[in-house]
């Protein structure tokens, strides 16, 4: 048994937990909001806090280039630099660098040399050099380096990119870390079952604290990820966290929250917010649309957001469509509490035994896009 992640309660594949990390609890399943340059844009971190996340990432890319991982270290660590006293976990940069593709130069097994997206200097990632950013942040949760594809490139990359991730998984595996400082190692393999045992089953005997299913939710259609979701889940360890890299969309946190996933991240619920859109049980409501201009009831009755609490539709429609700072920071607000509860409901759901039916109910409320 792990001593670092405890199962609490179970319900088909999905699976209630508790996480236990040098700055916390956290329990699972969990939506994690991302903090991507050190802040969730345009959230304080006693209002995130106040909303029910339980942990927030970083960056090690981003962070690496502005401020640099020496400066916050020298300012007390990621957690002082940021306000932000709850457990942080932050990504190795892996995701940035094959995300922007036409900025690589060249990979190896040594490593990746690309062009930074700051000034266009040409920069080389390590696995050596993504454990020291993260250690140097002092994060409660370091992620493995890895090589992440996009969707339909030939076998034979995806093989080669299996095949490098564990390599460098292996070279991370027993890296200087911070005090207490979780590592994970990140899957790949793509929509190919084949290779997706391959590789969990090469980071599974280095054993890590937890594992991540990554290189999906990448382009590739939804059906064939989630079935990809289902096959990847049990070949991680049962008594290890299990973390889907990039899926945040009410629907899809349901979906992989079913398949055994029990960490998530997205943009998604922030990045919506600043082009005024809100996420509700009534689906999707884009507040740009004229049919709000004199509602004067909340967005949702029963969030306790302070958008919900203190404003009508109409306000919030008005500010969004004023470009007005405050209309951006509300719908930010309000979407990270939507996702906070819906996958607290989800946790009561499976503890209750009763997630089958919360799901086909939830699906179905949500599936109402207006
Ligand atoms: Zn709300």
């Amino acid at each position: 048994m792990s001593d670092v992640f405890r199962v609490t309660a179970a319900d088909g594949a999905a699976r209630a937990g508790v996480l236990r990390t040098a700055h916390g609890e956290v329990r699972t399943p969990v939506f994690m909001p991302v903090g991507t340059k050190g802040t969730v844009k345009a959230v304080d971190p006693e209002e995130l806090r106040a909303l029910g996340a339980q942990i927030v990432l970083g960056n090690a890319y981003h962070l690496h280039f502005r401020p640099g991982e020496d400066m916050i270290a020298e300012l007390g660590g990621l957690h002082a630099f940021t306000g932000w006293d709850g457990p942080i976990l932050t990504d190795s940069g892996g995701f940035q660098v094959f995300s922007l593709r036409d900025t690589l130069l060249e990979l190896d097994d040594g490593g990746v040399t690309f062009r930074s997206v700051y000034d266009g200097s040409p920069e080389r990632f390590t696995p050596e050099l993504a454990a020291r950013i993260q250690e140097r942040l002092g994060s409660d949760i370091a992620m493995c380096l890895d090589i992440c594809l996009p969707a339909g490139g030939p076998r034979s990359e995806l093989e080669e990119a299996v095949r490098r991730t564990s390599l460098w998984a292996e070279r991370q595996r027993d890296l200087p870390r911070a005090p207490g400082q979780l590592r994970f190692a990140i899957t790949q393999g793509g929509l190919d079952g084949g290779l997706r045992r391959h590789s969990a089953e090469a980071l599974v005997a280095l054993d890590f604290d937890g594992y991540a299913v990554g290189g999906l939710s990448v382009g590739e259609e939804r059906t064939p990820m989630l079935d990809a979701v289902e096959a990847a889940a049990p070949l991680l360890p049962a008594d290890r966290p299990r973390y889907f890299m990039g899926i945040g969309d009410p629907e899809g946190v349901i979906e992989v929250i079913a398949r055994g996933i029990d960490m998530f991240d997205c943009v998604l619920p922030t990045r919506t917010a600043r082009t005024g859109s809100a996420l509700t049980w009534e689906g999707r409501l884009n507040l740009r649309n004229a049919r709000f201009a004199g509602e004067a009831r909340p967005l949702d009755d029963a969030c306790g957001c302070p958008a919900c609490t203190r404003f009508t539709r109409a306000y919030l429609r008005h500010l969004v469509n004023q470009q007005e700072i405050l209309g951006l920071r509300l719908l930010s607000l309000h979407n990270l509490r939507f996702m906070c509860d819906l996958v607290a409901a989800a946790r009561q759901a499976i503890e209750r035994g009763d997630f089958r039916r919360w799901r086909e109910d939830a699906l179905a409320r949500l599936r109402t896009e207006r």
